[in-house]
Order: C-alpha cells, then sequence, then structure tokens
C-alpha cells in the first residue's frame, strides 16, 4: 500500500534501524522505543492488522520470528513481552500489522 507507513519502511522509502529480515518478514527499532530493547516486526505483504490477518502460516512465521529476534537481542534468559495491539481499543497507531518485542525492563501487568 503506497500510503502506509510500514510498507514505505519496507520499501526503503523511509529509514529504520533493521534488526532483521527473511524473505518475507523484517524486523526494526521502533523510533520511540517504549524499553531498552523495542523491535518491531512486521509481514512484508501488507495486512491492516492482526483482525484482518487470514494467514495462519504467516502469523507463525511472525510469532516465530519475533521469538528469534528476542533472541538474538539477548532476551531470552530475563524474558520479554511481544505484543499485538489490534484496532481502536488495542491501541493500534499504525495499519500494518506488527508485533512489538519489548524487553529490557520488568513489565507490569497489566497492561495500561
Ligand atoms: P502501534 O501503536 O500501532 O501498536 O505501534 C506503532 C509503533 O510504530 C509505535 O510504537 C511507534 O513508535 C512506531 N513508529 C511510528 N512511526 C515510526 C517510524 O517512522 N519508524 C519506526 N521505526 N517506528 C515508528
Ligand atoms: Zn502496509
Amino acid at each position: 500500500m503506497s500510503d502506509c507507513l510500514f510498507c514505505r519502511i519496507i520499501k526503503g522509502e523511509i529509514p529504520s534501524t533493521k534488526v532483521a529480515e527473511s524473505s518475507t518478514i523484517l524486523a526494526f527499532r521502533d523510533v520511540n522505543p517504549q524499553a531498552p530493547t523495542h523491535v518491531l516486526v512486521i509481514p512484508r505483504v501488507h495486512v491492516a492488522s492482526l483482525a484482518a490477518a487470514d494467514n495462519p502460516v504467516m502469523l507463525g512465521d511472525l510469532l516465530s520470528f519475533a521469538a528469534s529476534v528476542a533472541k538474538s537481542e539477548g532476551l531470552e534468559d530475563s524474558g520479554y513481552r511481544v505484543v499485538a495491539n489490534t484496532g481502536g481499543d488495542g491501541g493500534q497507531t499504525v495499519d500494518h500489522l506488527h508485533l512489538h518485542v519489548l524487553g529490557g525492563r520488568r513489565m507490569t501487568w497489566p497492561p495500561g
């Protein structure tokens, strides 16, 4: 989608700090980190949100990729959180499916 922020990051039209990538997935650092480690994991294909996702294989790959990013960021032993904000009440602000990988500090529950 030409006017989607994350599609533009995938195309390289907007710079990002890449962490890892595959033929179908890109991981890059969040521009406004909410934890010492804050990485976004997105599919290269445009999908608006988790609610709009209809490909369970892609979703599994995305989650698995998030776990491998957490491992490569050194978070496996200390722990981390993976979040998919979805829709208005979920706090989603960018309408391209993304997983937040957050770590490096103790998370609280319930989330705000
Ligand atoms: P959401 O609020 O939709 O769950 O997450 C969107 C995330 O994208 C936010 O954490 C926000 O900081 C991040 N973000 C927004 N614009 C940019 C950008 O241009 N570059 C990067 N790297 N992250 C962005
Ligand atoms: Zn997009």
